[in-house]
């Protein structure tokens, strides 16, 4: 059993953070601080409603930005401090860049801060968007790993221009990685760095209309779900040609754990979180979830259309073609593989997303006819 402790969660109502906080509180019995500024319906399920929980689990509503002193308070009464909170959806990078590097950059820095200060151990989120593009996508021959694999210590980092906004986000990212590091190096901040590679599964974003912004874009899986649920068809920007590796959220909370349950291994590190085995074209996951959406719900099969990145998210959208995590690192240190198959992961997020949508996507419909 290991040994008790309180975490605190910044940002514990968004996607990752409420995947997170119900493995520590169904799996440990551990203590949990969480706050975010959003209200906690994601997490609705495990606040009190279970007495053996109960004096567990807080939650504070706030926005860090605004309430630091609130946030020193619950980075005091903590061990371990995970930060999640960011602005971390590809069409907000166009539309608030200023924002976005604010929220990646500027507002991570009282929590590191904090963390200084109090002599804690942060785990802070970054992106696998830090690489760019790889090196194969520069003419370096396709077929040498070095030019495609990412890995966290020989991989160099390479973004398009300035003008090009979508990088905004993966800058603030790498700033705030590179701060981190100097703080450890300078000050010994106790540090460790996740880079998560689209990580998917139940509570991702939401579904525009039915609970978030009515002309929202959220991310691919909650994109081409509510395309699938609205049978309407599913967007494929820039004729959906670019890769992805996706990652099951609870093989990748095991990895969290592990950075948690084993700081000596962990600190000092930033570390690729994805699943290698899980590579497809963003063109052959619509196929697969059309597949997959007729094959559970009985319904038609849906179709696609092709929109360019710019029509879709903006002027200044570019978008990573190629990220292939290294699992080097993570295997050595923490002796991490991720086990879930992206049809498996798919098919159990995408039962879990028509149970709780179908009807509501179906009211909607007929709101709108
Ligand atoms: P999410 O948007 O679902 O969760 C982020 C949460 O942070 C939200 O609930 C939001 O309200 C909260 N938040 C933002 N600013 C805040 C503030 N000022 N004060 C309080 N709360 C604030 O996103 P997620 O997918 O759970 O991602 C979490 C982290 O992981 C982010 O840092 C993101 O950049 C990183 N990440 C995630 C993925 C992925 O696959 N999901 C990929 C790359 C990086
Ligand atoms: N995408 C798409 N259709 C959509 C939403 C996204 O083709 O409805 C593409 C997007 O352009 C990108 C990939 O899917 O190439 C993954 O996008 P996502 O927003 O999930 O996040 P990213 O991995 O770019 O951070």
């Amino acid at each position: 059993m290991s040994e008790e402790k309180t975490v605190c969660i910044v940002g514990v109502a968004g996607f990752i953070g409420s995947h997170l906080l119900e493995k520590i509180i169904r799996e440990r019995t551990w203590n949990v601080l969480g706050c975010d500024m959003v209200s906690p319906l994601k997490i609705q399920q495990l606040l009190g409603a279970e007495k053996k929980w109960a004096g567990r689990f807080s939650f504070t509503q706030m926005d860090i930005v605004k309430e630091p002193a609130k946030l020193k308070e619950l980075i005091k009464q903590s061990d371990v401090v995970i930060n999640l909170a960011a602005i971390c959806n590809p069409s907000e990078y166009i539309k608030q860049p200023v924002n976005t590097i604010n929220s990646n950059f500027t507002d991570a820095q009282d929590c590191i801060n904090f963390c200084v200060e109090h002599d804690k151990h942060l785990i802070h989120f970054s992106t696998c968007e830090i690489y760019g593009r790889p090196l194969s996508s520069y003419g370096l021959p396709a077929d040498e790993p070095k030019n495609y694999l990412l890995d966290e210590e020989t991989t160099p980092m390479i973004m398009g221009p300035v003008s090009a906004q979508r990088w905004c986000y993966a800058c603030a990212k790498q700033l705030v990685e590179r701060l981190i590091y100097a703080h450890g190096t300078e000050n010994n901040l106790k540090f460790t760095i996740v880079r998560p590679y689209n990580w998917i599964g139940p509570r991702m974003d939401y579904i525009p209309g039915v609970d978030g912004k009515d002309d929202g874009q959220p991310r691919v899986l909650a994109s081409f779900m509510t395309a699938l649920m609205k049978e309407e068809p599913l967007v494929l920007v820039n004729g959906g040609e670019v890769f992805r590796t996706f990652c099951a959220v609870e093989d990748a909370i095991d990895a969290v754990m592990k950075m948690v349950e084993n700081p000596e291994k962990s600190q000092g590190h930033a570390f690729n979180v994805g699943n290698p085995d899980n590579n497809i074209k963003v063109a052959d996951l619509a196929e697969l979830m059309i597949n997959m959406y007729s094959e559970i719900t009985g319904k038609p099969k849906g179709t696609t259309r092709t929109v360019s990145g710019v029509e879709y998210y903006g002027p200044g959208y570019e978008d990573s073609d190629l990220r292939i995590p290294s699992m080097r690192l993570i295997q050595q240190q923490l002796g991490w593989t991720p086990p879930t198959s992206l049809k498996s992961a798919m098919e159990a997020t995408m039962k879990v997303f028509i149970e709780k949508y179908a009807d509501k996507v179906a009211d909607l419909k007929r709101g709108q006819a």
